[in-house]
């Protein structure tokens, strides 16, 4: 375990199921000319039309809280689908306003519009005011920590540099402010196995919900065996899917058998994390080296 850290009494290892509710949303923004085009929206419509009735209802089977991370303009677009989430009890948080990467930022001020307007969209649909938030296409910012912590949020979900949750501070001033991070990784992300959108998205070849599940086992059981956070981002215009739907539900099933692991919402991890006497980690720029 890294200094410091350490799992509630009983607990060895935590798994969190999350849901990003992208929907339309990074569609239009890196492809704006396919609002127009009703197949490809369709295709993204089947996440709030079809796979968040499903996947509520397998979450309700196996009584597990999951996180949910939507963009405002998800909220907007599918009002019923998003407070549906929120009735059964499932975390909602933060994921942009239309899923803008942090690389399409000019400036700071930009990102804390975009952050105001996804909030805003949530309190007026949901009336949710999330603590918690992913980085749409996983881009952080270097000066995104700070804005997160100024407006009140607790965690963010999508850093790559470890297994188990750490504390982040904003900046390296001395009594900087910190959240929590709770990582996570692309290789449990269903997009990349499962999607193909000719010319805007995968290559065409989609994997089997057997090997994909088969895979993600794979790093849960070791994940565990290492006592960190297995954090898994399905999608459900993706994995609401029916077999993948059902592999995921295996997947769960196989996670609550395991003793000592708990499995909870990103929030309570998070405030877990938050009583913790871990010394912040500071990430800044790095400056190239001069080539020779
Ligand atoms: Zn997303």
């Amino acid at each position: 375990m890294p200094a410091g850290f350490a799992w509630p009494p009983g607990i060895r290892a935590a798994a969190c199921f999350t849901f990003d509710v992208d929907a339309e949303s990074p569609i239009l923004f890196e492809h704006p000319e396919a609002a127009g085009w009703l197949d490809v929206m369709s295709h993204q419509a089947y996440g709030p039309r079809t796979g968040i009735p499903r996947i509520l209802r397998l979450l309700d089977r196996q009584g597990i809280r999951a996180t949910f991370f939507v963009p405002g303009y998800s909220t907007e677009r599918w009002p019923e689908a998003i407070r549906s989430i929120r009735d059964a009890g499932h975390e909602i948080a933060h994921h942009g306003y239309l899923h803008e990467g942090a690389r399409s930022a000019p400036d700071a001020e930009t990102e804390e519009r975009r952050l105001l307007r996804g909030l805003e969209a949530l309190d007026t649909v949901a009336g949710v005011r999330p603590v918690g938030y992913r980085a749409p296409m996983w881009e952080l910012s270097y000066r995104l920590p700070a804005l997160l912590a100024k407006h009140g949020f607790r965690y963010d979900s999508g850093l790559m540099d470890a297994d188990h949750p750490y504390r982040l501070a904003v900046s390296a001033e001395p009594g900087a402010a910190s959240i929590v991070e709770l990582p996570a990784h692309w290789a449990q992300d269903d997009w990349e196995p499962y999607v193909y959108l000719p010319g805007l998205s995968g290559s065409g070849v989609i994997a089997s919900p057997a090997e994909v599940i088969a895979r993600w086992t794979l790093e849960l059981e070791a994940l565990v065996e290492e006592g960190g956070l297995f954090m898994l981002t399905n999608h459900p215009f993706v994995s609401g899917h029916a077999s993948r739907a059902a592999g995921l539900e295996r997947l769960i099933q196989r996670a609550r058998e395991i003793p000592g692991l708990w499995i909870a919402s990103a929030t309570e991890i998070a405030a877990h994390v938050e009583t913790l006497p871990l010394v912040p980690v500071v990430h800044l720029p790095l400056v190239v080296p001069e080539t020779l």
